[in-house]
């Protein structure tokens, strides 16, 4: 009865996957008993490499075998003379080329999920952003989270802006939660925001600017809306 020794091959770098093909730089390592002193790792049967220092692996890159099935086994020696032969590992190796060709048919439909998630959950918080208008008395305090706040630059009205604004390079394009207007916006100081809170009382003593809007209003407000999606 043999003491078993056991083989196992590693990527370093390259590729590899689950049907069993692989490429680049790989290792090869065997553990056996504490008596074992010789390492023979054969590749197709023929021996590509010896040692005699534990531990026992064997550095190789697919690129210097020619493309296939390709089948390997360690065949270990103990002190005491004992042959022992590791169970066999079989892989196929592919070319570089093939390989980037492989690694792109699983990262661009994962780029593709990643983005149609974005594009959905984007699309989905301008139409529940659309849903509701906030009405918020002029001049109340009010909260502006944990992105800041800034002044619609509409209606002058202070607002937290949204985790859901999109950044662009000038600024963020939001979506102003009193007269539902989308603007690029900035990050305001908290007197730039207080001051607006006071100007929102100054300015509502004058007219009925802050009053919620007319259907009439909400309607041509949709419209601004889909035009801006349209894009
Ligand atoms: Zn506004």
């Amino acid at each position: 009865m043999h003491t078993p020794i056991t083989l196992s091959l590693a990527k370093n770098f390259g590729y590899n996957d689950f049907s069993g093909q692989i490429q680049g730089n790989f290792t090869l390592k065997a553990e056996g008993p504490q008596d074992l002193v010789r390492v023979i790792f054969l590749i197709d049967g023929q021996p590509m490499a010896e040692t005699t220092q534990a531990p026992f692996k064997h550095n190789f890159n697919t690129d210097d075998y020619p493309a296939g099935v390709h089948s390997f086994i360690a065949q270990g020696y103990t002190a005491s003379g004992q042959e022992l032969i590791s169970k066999e590992i079989r892989k196929e190796f592919i070319s570089g080329s093939e390989s980037r060709s492989q690694t792109a048919k699983i990262i661009i439909p994962l780029l593709g999920v990643v983005f149609g998630a974005l594009l959905i959950s984007a699309l989905f918080s301008i139409r529940v952003g659309r849903k509701k208008l906030e009405s918020l008395p002029p001049g109340a305090p009010r909260s502006y989270g944990a992105l800041g706040g800034t002044i619609c630059p509409n209606c002058g009205r202070p607002f937290g802006m949204h985790i859901w604004g999109l950044n662009m390079l000038v600024g963020k394009l939001d979506r102003c939660p009193y007269c539902g207007k989308w603007s690029l916006v900035r990050h305001q100081s908290l007197e730039a925001l207080h001051a607006a809170e006071q100007a929102e009382l100054t300015a509502a003593q004058d007219n009925r600017q802050f009053q919620a809007p007319s259907d009439e209003e909400r309607l041509h407000k949709d419209l601004e809306d889909s035009r801006f999606q349209d894009l």
